[in-house]
């Protein structure tokens, strides 16, 4: 193996994955399991185990479709109200995230990082219209029946 693609005089321990430069240990940089180049490294996302289940804890399927399992997530979505299917989609989004994130899975298929990102703007937005909905709701409630008890 030659010498790193920045530091020739550096002796290369592995090939970017995607421009296939040899990078010396400190330019390597390891997303997913696997060796790239810092300049490639930024376009390459690190699965998140976190997010895989935050995503499927707010929508049933979401962590699939996050992992690439899109025909898994599409099956979670249809049968999440089933509750079962449902939990089992957020540990399963999970195990699977953490299996990517450490290089024992392909990601191929893993979602480009802006969808990521639409991702969770809609999972805080949803989030968010849901605590507002309930917490109007619960307001609601509690008015009407403070209504109801001080009639005589
Ligand atoms: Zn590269
Ligand atoms: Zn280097």
């Amino acid at each position: 193996m030659s010498g790193c693609y920045l530091h020739p005089h550096t002796p290369a321990v592995a090939n970017c994955e995607d421009c296939s430069q040899p990078v010396c240990t400190v330019c390597l940089a390891k997303v997913n399991g696997k060796p790239y180049c810092e300049h490639c490294a930024v376009n390459r996302h690190q699965q998140s185990p976190f997010w895989a289940g935050v995503f499927s804890l707010f929508v049933p399927g979401l962590g699939q479709f996050y992992n690439g399992d899109l025909g898994k997530g599409v099956a979670i979505l249809l049968t999440g109200w089933l509750i079962l299917p449902w939990v089992y989609g957020v540990i399963d989004a999970v195990l699977t995230a953490q299996a990517i994130a450490q290089g024992e899975r392909e990601a191929t298929t893993v979602a480009p990082g802006y969808i990521i990102l639409a991702m969770k703007i809609g999972v805080v937005g949803f989030s968010c219209t849901y605590v507002v909905l309930v917490w109007t709701l619960v307001s609601f409630i509690f008015t009407a029946s403070g209504l109801w008890a001080s009639r005589p």
